[in-house]
């Protein structure tokens, strides 16, 4: 690779490595100084292309506190399925699309935007569910600041409501609970309300610090309501950006259009982003030919929380995949080939797992990991309860175990997803995982520890946990 990229012959360099008392062969990996030394030798010039390069560019620049404004607010709805997480976004873009304005008719685009009737903007993700929601933080992208809570008040808190309120909490992203479905007849928002309370959510109503809203999203009622509420917590995040400086954002979708080419939605999340930029993004890179917004309006440039869809690609990056504006197209390129061999070295090396002694490892390298976060599947309430008991046991001030989420039922992908989000490992006691998760288990390295016997799953626990302590020591 290394003779490759210098145009010399590959039987040279060896034979240079080798004089250097290296006994090395072609396709051996050698490290960076050695690179450098026999770069130097050969008399080409070096340029270090690495992901810190790429923080470098970015770490440049340094935002000028009177350069920072108030951005809008990026929203996620999740919650169980039929509880009415569509419905209530198509509610809420419609109830805001100004009539006539292109035809009433919205794009669909992953992400949208809309203005409270206090004037404050906000942008909401299309894509429902916590599946986008965690493949989108395992790839580094965090763009999510609130997450509405959609529950049925026909129906109370159901297993994929509890794994929403998981997964916010363990991305630490503030929740605003819209109990749906208000204007059913059978309607309890306060059985809701006490239903939360048993997974430390405590709403307003319930003299807690968790805004919940009533809403309907058929009939309309409450919409405004959770607008306010939005606004209101946005508020509190005091979030701010710098549109003064080059654009960083995040891919909400992405796909080939046979039409334009490669296709990509992108939150901007700080710096504004203009046509003729160049970029790269995950692996790929390209130099944006034209911005849509999400009527389907081209636009010149968007600032911080605008969702737009970027065409000017060379290749289709993936959803999560970091977008950052460079200084040329060489730069761009090169960061972007980094990334893909990078990628491919990685793909190859064999269980790159997050395995429990590999927590350890990492423990004795960063000293700051000083929690085990682990995620438990169990085949009934009561086993989840007990295990998650014995796992809060066992620890002191400087470890702890910490349950991302428990539940109870077979391991599935979206458990696989946090997981590797969140660099845990899944423990299924008396369950196991299902043909999907398993996959994905393998592919991401996730790793699925089994169990029918508590002591013998907290015994490995523990001895993981000290394994952390004494790493701490
Ligand atoms: P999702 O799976 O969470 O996205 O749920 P959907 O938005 O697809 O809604 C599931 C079902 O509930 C659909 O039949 C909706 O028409 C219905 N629904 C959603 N919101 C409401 C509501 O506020 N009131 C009533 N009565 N039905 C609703």
């Amino acid at each position: 690779e290394l003779a490759n990229r210098m145009a010399e012959r590959v039987g040279e360099v060896v034979k240079s490595l080798m004089k250097m008392g290296m006994m090395v062969t072609a396709n051996q990996t050698i490290d960076a100084d050695t690179a450098e030394l026999i770069i130097e030798e050969f008399g080409h010039k070096i340029v270090r292309v690495s992901d810190s390069d790429v923080e470098d560019v970015i770490a440049t620049i340094v935002d000028d506190e009177v350069d920072l404004v108030s951005r809008p607010p990026v929203i996620t709805v999740m919650g169980h399925v039929d509880h009415g997480k569509t419905s209530l976004l198509d509610a809420i873009r419609k109830s805001k699309v100004v009539a006539g304005e292109a035809g009433g008719i919205t794009q669909h685009i992953g992400a949208y935007q809309v203005t409270a009737e206090d004037g404050s903007l906000m942008s909401f993700l299309d894509t429902p569910g916590h599946a986008a929601f965690t493949s989108m933080r395992s790839r580094g992208a965090q763009v999510t600041d609130i997450v509405i809570l959609v529950v049925a008040a026909d129906d109370a808190v159901m297993p994929q409501t509890i794994e929403a309120i998981h997964h916010a909490k363990a991305a630490g992203v503030p929740m605003i609970v819209a109990i749906n479905k208000i204007d059913r007849p059978d309607a309890d928002p306060d059985k809701v309300r006490v239903a939360l309370l048993q997974h430390e959510v405590i709403v307003e109503k319930m003299s807690g610090d968790v805004q919940d809203v009533e809403v309907s999203a058929i009939n309309g009622t409450g919409l405004d309501d959770l607008l306010e509420a939005i606004s209101l917590q946005a508020e509190i995040l005091d979030l701010k950006a710098n549109p003064k400086r080059s654009a960083t954002g995040a891919v909400i979708e992405a796909q080939l259009d046979v039409g334009r080419g490669p296709v990509a939605t992108v939150l901007v999340q700080n710096g504004t982003l203009r046509q003729g930029d160049i970029f790269v993004v995950g692996e790929q890179w390209g130099r944006v030919r034209a911005l849509m917004d999400d009527k389907g309006d081209r636009i010149k440039e968007a600032g911080p929380s605008v969702p737009v869809e970027v065409l000017g690609l060379n290749g289709t990056p993936e959803a999560g995949d970091v977008l950052n504006v460079v200084e040329t197209e060489a730069q761009a390129r090169e960061i972007a080939d980094y990334r893909a061999h990078a990628a491919k070295e990685q793909r190859a090396a064999v269980g790159a797992a997050t395995t429990l002694e590999q927590l350890m490892a990492k423990a004795k390298d960063d000293k700051s990991v000083s929690e085990l976060p682990i995620l438990v599947k169990t085949d009934v309430q009561g086993s989840a309860e007990a295990i998650v008991q014995a796992m809060e046991k066992i620890g002191n001030d400087e470890v702890r175990v910490r349950v991302l989420h428990s539940g109870v039922g077979a391991i599935t992908e979206s458990d696989i997803g946090l997981a590797e989000a969140s660099g845990a490992p899944v423990i299924g006691f008396n369950v196991r995982a299902n043909a999907s998760a398993r996959n994905s288990a393998n592919q991401k390295g996730v790793e699925i520890r089994y169990y029918s016997v508590i002591y013998d799953l907290v015994d490995d626990v523990k001895a993981a946990a000290s394994g952390l302590l004494s790493a701490e020591i």
